[in-house]
């Protein structure tokens, strides 16, 4: 089955480090959006979809009306299985109790609350909106009201962040009722206020060790308290794991709604425009026709980013050949070098792998 994304491009604020497609300033075009929206959900009418994931942007913005609307979309439209997970992100700030019953209502039953971080200088230096104290009664509050699978997003080597500030963060999230937590390294783009405030040395970032260090200390910490590293920057308790991002992970299908939203139907991608004027006077969307060999390096890619990795069996059944027939020689070399494991059926990165993935994967392009 298909999992769904629909992409809600407002904000009430553009944080610096944003380089998604996020406006602020423009929810006054929420109604046109979400019919918008709804056309393109009817090319799908009648798709199976086991998994549904609207993101942002911050779809928490959105009113109990909206909101609703848009999940009635979902369950009318689309062929949504029994057993569905059905995740929305929400940002401290800007959630309250009719939202956030709208969204019980609506059928969600997974929240990824985007904290960032629990430190107020943190936030403030990288523009969020909230503060720690909000973050934190965010996660409470909404376990309160009823939803029992939350997860947070977590961002480490941050500005000014050391050792202390990241320790502190994790302990308050393992405080706090959360089922999975993903945590992401600041990466500083190119064309946001970070990177201008960065060229400008006005940033205290920590450097690749200190980088390299969080994320261990990171990896350890949660599995010591029961989150299980399952993707490289995501972190699960048993049976908590994200479906529908295993999804992308695994190279399945996937229908994307919205601005800048795409999708994949096993051979190609479709790109919807960013523009979010054009997307709601109905622009033709993009679509590249992915090669074997693109298929095969996304395949690639994405599956060891997994700590399952990849199968050897799946290779065979999705590509018609052996893997080791096309990267044999890269394979045992990673191997030989303590960077690759290989149990017979699955190659899976090492710790010692995980800790230089991007050159890694590099190489399976
Ligand atoms: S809330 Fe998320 S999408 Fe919106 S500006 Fe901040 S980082 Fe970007």
């Amino acid at each position: 089955m298909k999992g769904l994304y629909i992409h809600i491009p407002f904000c009430r604020q553009k944080c610096k480090y944003c380089d998604f497609i996020s406006f602020s300033g423009k929810e006054i075009m929420a109604d046109k959006y979400i019919d918008a929206l709804q056309k393109e959900a009817l090319k799908y009418e009648g798709e199976k979809v086991d998994t549904i994931f609207i993101g942002g942007g911050t779809p928490s913005i959105l009113s109990p009306k909206q909101i609703l609307k848009i999940t009635d979309m979902c369950f009318n439209v689309f062929d949504v299985n029994s057993d569905y997970e059905f995740t929305v992100e929400v940002n401290p700030g800007t959630i309250n109790d009719e939202k956030a019953e709208a969204m019980l209502k609506g059928g969600i039953n997974r929240i990824s609350v985007g904290v960032q971080s629990f430190n107020d200088e943190e936030l403030k230096i990288i523009g969020r909106i909230h503060d720690s104290k909000t973050a934190y009664n965010t996660v409470c509050h909404l376990k309160n009201m009823g939803f029992e699978n939350i997860s947070i997003d977590l961002m480490t080597a941050l500005p000014n962040q050391t050792m202390k500030s990241l320790k502190n963060n994790l302990e308050t999230a393992i405080s706090l009722p959360l089922s999975h937590i993903s945590a992401y390294s600041l990466i500083i783009e190119d064309g946001t206020v970070l990177k201008q405030e960065y060229l400008r040395g006005e940033l205290n970032i920590p450097d690749e060790d200190d980088d390299r260090e969080m994320y261990e200390y990171t990896v350890k910490y949660l599995k010591e308290k029961g989150f299980m590293q399952y993707e490289i920057s995501n972190f699960a308790k048993e049976g908590k794991e994200c479906k529908h991002n295993i999804k992308y992970w695994t190279g399945e299908k996937y229908v994307g709604l919205g601005v800048a939203a795409h999708s994949y139907d096993g051979d190609c991608r479709y790109y919807n425009t960013s523009d979010i004027d054009k997307y709601i006077s109905g622009s033709k969307r993009e679509v590249i026709k992915l090669t074997e060999s693109d298929k095969i390096a996304e395949f690639m890619i994405t599956g060891l980013r997994m700590n399952i990795g990849i199968s050897k069996y799946d290779f065979k059944q999705r590509f018609g050949c052996d893997i080791e027939s096309v990267f044999g020689d890269k394979l045992s070399k990673f191997i030989k070098l303590g960077l690759i494991s290989f149990d017979g059926e699955r190659y899976s990165l090492t710790d010692r792998g995980i800790n230089v993935s991007n050159g890694i994967l590099c190489e399976f392009v």
